[in-house]
């Protein structure tokens, strides 16, 4: 019996506001309204502890690629569990299927990555690139190497140096963030900051943007570029066709390294196994985490290009640097269960052939709504930004967030989980999501468009 059946909601409740800090979350607010308490995962599907169903349209946190309740994984956690729950990798020690997994992510990276650094998040993981390429230039006798460009509006975790990679502004409020050594560029937001440039133009002005802020620090002083393939947490921004392929180009004439940060493009997610794969670059170093296990245990870690690793490997010493939980055994059983699936069922090209463009074509069409300025998606990511009114882009709602936050509940309430960025919403389902399922989600959401309208219009705020 779970904790959830024996305890009633009103109580569970009672001591989540009592004892349980949340992340990303306002207390007091939280303390007021109470938490949804979800107690089952199936499929798409989840159920809070008042029974009310859920079509998950968020995976989770990005992560759950393969769905909920999958038994395959399960079992194959129990059975590590049972044989050697946990050893770490330090001390010239190591274990099989902390191996296997380094060898099947070396199969299905591009032939110039090779390797793997194991830890337990998104967030370690960049702290890991932070610490890897600053070592990987002073190896390279270019100590002055430091400097890492980020973007304005990226999200690459929340301990220190992540939230300083990342260009969350209200983030970097709270504890004197960013430390030292990082800049931020910006982003290529079209719908939001285009202006009168077309999509095209606008992707080549924000990749230039990193070519310019080279030249303004000094090529000389410029360790990295990290950057999502797709923003996520910034809102799904999905940048002009133009974009990377310049980043790329630039990269190549300037001697920077190139950090692509799959923790949720990667596994899938875009219609190949990695973003850098969907946008045709090749990454230097690749952070992985979320759909690596499908979340169902912590785990991430540094794809390690070739390049890199010829300097930390055969020029470095020892790296002191590394995780208790570093190759964690169990959490690998995990991940390689969740490889099996995402290989077994094809899901990788189910996203780019099937599921991919049939969820799009249905999303797209959500756009005609008058609530609605741009319905985009790539893969099994999309938003929809809302507007007060057409044409769109040209004006915003006041008090940004607000109207985000309305339809996020009115969707809640009609049993699709989105998430709100500004006055957008935001999707990333599954990749097992079915035709059928496909079809429920845009009804749903354009459901919750009409309720939104319909409240937005009571309250006078269009
Ligand atoms: C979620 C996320 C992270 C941080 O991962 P955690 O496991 O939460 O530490 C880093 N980068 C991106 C792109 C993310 O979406």
């Amino acid at each position: 019996m779970t904790a959830s059946n024996v305890y009633p909601t009103a109580d569970l409740r009672a001591l989540d506001t009592a004892h349980y800090m949340h992340p990303f979350t306002d207390f007091k607010g939280l303390a007021k309204e109470g938490s949804r308490i979800m107690v089952k995962g199936e499929g798409v599907w989840l159920t809070d502890s008042d029974g009310k169903r859920y079509l998950d349209g968020m995976a989770g946190l990005w992560c759950t690629n393969v769905g909920h309740g999958r038994r395959e994984i399960t079992r194959a956690v129990a059975e590590q569990m049972d044989e050697l729950a946990y050893y770490n990798s330090f001390f010239k020690t190591s274990n099989a299927p902390a191996i296997r997994l380094a060898e099947k992510l070396a199969e299905i990276t591009p032939d110039h990555v090779n390797r793997v650094f194991f830890c337990g998040s998104g967030s370690e993981a960049n702290d890991t690139v932070f610490r890897m390429v600053r070592y990987y230039w002073s190896l390279l006798g270019k100590p002055s190497k430091k400097v890492f460009i980020s973007r304005k509006n990226g999200y690459h975790g929340s301990t220190v140096a992540a939230a300083s990679l990342g260009g969350m502004t209200p983030m970097h409020g709270q504890g004197d963030l960013p430390i030292p050594g990082i800049t931020h560029i910006a982003q290529p937001y079209w719908y939001g900051e285009g202006g009168d440039m077309s999509p095209d133009e606008f992707g080549i002005w924000a990749a230039r943007e990193l070519e310019r802020e080279i030249e303004r620090l000094g090529e000389a002083n410029v360790a990295a570029f990290i950057a999502e393939p797709i923003q996520g947490a910034g809102g799904v921004i999905i940048p002009p066709d133009t974009y990377w392929p310049e980043i790329r180009r630039i990269c190549d004439a300037h001697e920077i390294l190139l950090v692509v940060d799959e923790v949720i493009c990667g596994f899938g997610r875009t219609g190949s196994w990695f973003g850098a794969d969907t946008y045709g670059v090749k990454a230097d170093l690749q952070p992985i985490a979320k759909g690596l296990t499908s979340g169902y245990l912590p785990m991430g870690g540094v794809l390690v290009s070739d390049k890199v690793a010829a300097v930390v490997i055969d020029q470095g010493e020892e790296f002191f640097h590394g995780y208790t939980y570093s190759g964690h055994p169990t959490c690998a059983a995990a991940a390689l269960a969740n490889l099996a699936i995402i290989e077994k069922e094809g899901l990788v090209a189910r996203v780019r052939d099937d599921i991919g463009p049939y969820l799009k074509e249905r999303w797209s069409k959500l756009g005609d709504h008058p609530l609605v300025g741009e319905a985009r998606m790539k893969g099994l990511v999309g938003a929809l930004e809302l507007t007060p009114s057409k044409p769109a882009r040209r004006e915003k709602f006041a008090d940004e967030g607000k109207v985000g936050t309305i339809a996020r509940d009115l969707s809640f309430k009609n049993g699709l989980i989105m998430r709100a960025v500004r006055d957008s919403l935001i999707l990333s389902p599954p990749l097992t999501l079915t035709h059928e399922e496909a079809d429920e989600l845009v009804r749903l959401a354009a459901k919750t468009l009409d309720d939104t309208h319909a409240a937005l219009k009571r309250e006078g705020l269009i």
